[in-house]
């Protein structure tokens, strides 16, 4: 059953669907892009050719020429049962609501070849339930792309569903690295996959000790920034990519998993009012000067927060998620690397902080709020009984070696005498 991909039908043209058709159809795939109106079709063939008029300005990504082979893979229809009918994979990119997608992979299903994988691009719903409107649930998976698909962030979560047949979840991270992403696999269909629920741990706790009054906003953003290295604050990054989405994603996560709820009062009271981050002038911060202006965030701001307190419940997120066996060490740190820019992984941070000092700081956190989310995951609690601190003992989530001396892993020194290389490693960034 392995044919190879050579057709994809994207459905949904908005915000993901045409970038997810502009990447696939750069590498060379033929797409037909699906939506309910001609004028929202031809919208998603303009922003893509915008798009790639951009790649062909910018110091030759592309050539012009190319620009036009590109356009020319693209097709669009109004009919998901015409579109799918000799596809080799789809990929679903409509509003986030079960029933619709259901109707959509129940229509793709019966009239798509038997050997195509049906895919979602879903953040928060369930890849089985979606799948159940199939009667090929083993061919069908999550590829999930973050926002703009096209160059940045590089992440693709790929994701199985109970049901997904392993090859045909190695056959869709394959198609990922065809497209020159980075995917990363996860195991299980959990809500929020890796990233998502990584990061809603970080936000929900971060605003826990704000609505405390434990740390201030500019507290914890100018902490995580300008200490931990973050490229924006947990409520700054909260304002860029809208204060409605994080709501929104943050609310259907936490329906499904009682890890994730911890109640964010601050974030609902903005959703309400209205107050929804930069696009509205006003969120958890105030932007005056227009859309574009960035949060002021002052240096010095966060000198007092204590970092461990707030990376923990991230951390203890990451343990259960790598104990679960839902994704691998590497991923795991891949994953807010390559999907959030954080210039360590999770993982990494964790054994820098000490595993001991992480622990401290989620029983500190439990015994006051408790929440699921801030008992230590029993993964942490072992490696504190068997000593694997992380950095200062020599061995924690990753080996340091007798010294506990880090490699400096974004320069790689590699001795192949008489050759030597000297690596500069910086994926999260492009190698910028
Ligand atoms: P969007 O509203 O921008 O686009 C959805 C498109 O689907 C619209 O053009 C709409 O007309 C079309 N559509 C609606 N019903 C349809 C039907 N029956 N057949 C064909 N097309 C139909 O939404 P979006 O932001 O692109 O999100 C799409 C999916 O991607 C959601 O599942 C969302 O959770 C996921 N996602 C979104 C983001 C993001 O940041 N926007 C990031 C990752 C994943």
């Amino acid at each position: 059953m392995s044919t190879k991909i050579r057709k994809v039908a994207v459905i949904g043209s908005g915000t993901m669907g045409h970038g997810i058709a502009e990447v696939t159809a750069l590498a060379g795939y033929e797409v037909v892009m699906v939506d309910v109106a001609q004028d929202l079709l031809n919208k998603a063939l303009e922003r893509i050719k915008w798009s790639l008029d951009k790649l062909a300005e910018r110091g030759g990504t592309i050539s012009k020429e190319k620009v036009s082979e590109v356009m020319g893979r693209i097709k669009t229809s109004l009919s998901v049962t015409e579109a799918v009918k000799d596809i080799d994979l789809m990929i679903e990119a409509v509003p986030e609501n079960i029933d619709l997608k259901k109707k959509i992979f129940s229509e793709a299903d019966a009239n798509a070849p038997s050997h195509a994988i049906l895919a979602t691009n879903t953040s928060s719903l369930p890849i089985t339930e979606i799948a159940s409107a199939t009667k090929r649930p083993e061919r069908v998976v999550g590829i999930h792309f973050f926002n703009p698909p096209v160059l940045m962030p590089p992440l693709v979560e790929v994701i199985k569903g109970a049901q997904t047949n392993d090859e045909v979840a190695k056959r869709a991270y394959d198609f990922v690295k065809s497209l020159g992403k980075e995917p990363i696999m996860v195991n299980k269909d959990v809500p929020g996959f890796v990233v998502n629920r990584i990061l809603v741990a970080l936000n929900s706790a971060a605003c826990l000790l704000v609505t405390n009054n434990v740390y201030s906003i500019v507290e914890i953003d100018s902490a995580v920034k300008y200490r931990a290295g973050l490229p924006m604050g947990i409520f700054e990054l909260q304002d860029f990519t809208g204060v409605d989405v994080g709501y929104l994603v943050g609310f259907a996560v936490a329906v499904r998993d009682p890890m994730l709820r911890v109640p964010c009062p601050l974030i609902e009271e903005l959703y309400k009012k209205g107050w929804l981050g930069q696009k509205s002038g006003r969120g958890f911060y105030e932007y005056k000067g227009g859309p574009y202006e960035r949060a002021n965030i002052p240096r010095e701001a966060g000198e007092k927060v204590d970092l461990v307190l707030i990376f923990a419940p991230a951390i203890n997120m990451a343990a259960w998620l790598l104990r679960e066996g839902i994704a691998s060490r590497e991923d795991i740190d891949k994953g807010v690397k390559m999907g959030l820019g954080w210039p360590k992984g999770v993982l990494e941070y964790a054994d820098e902080f000490g595993i001991d000092k992480v622990v401290e700081a989620l029983n500190q956190l439990y015994s006051k709020y408790n929440y699921d989310l801030f008992k230590p995951d029993p993964l942490l609690t072992q490696m504190v009984q068997e000593g694997r601190l992380g950095q200062k003992s020599g061995k924690g989530f990753y080996d340091y070696g007798a010294t506990g001396v880090t490699e400096f892993k974004e320069i790689i020194l590699k001795r192949e005498p008489p050759l030597a290389w000297i690596i500069l490693n910086r994926p999260h960034r492009l190698n910028t």
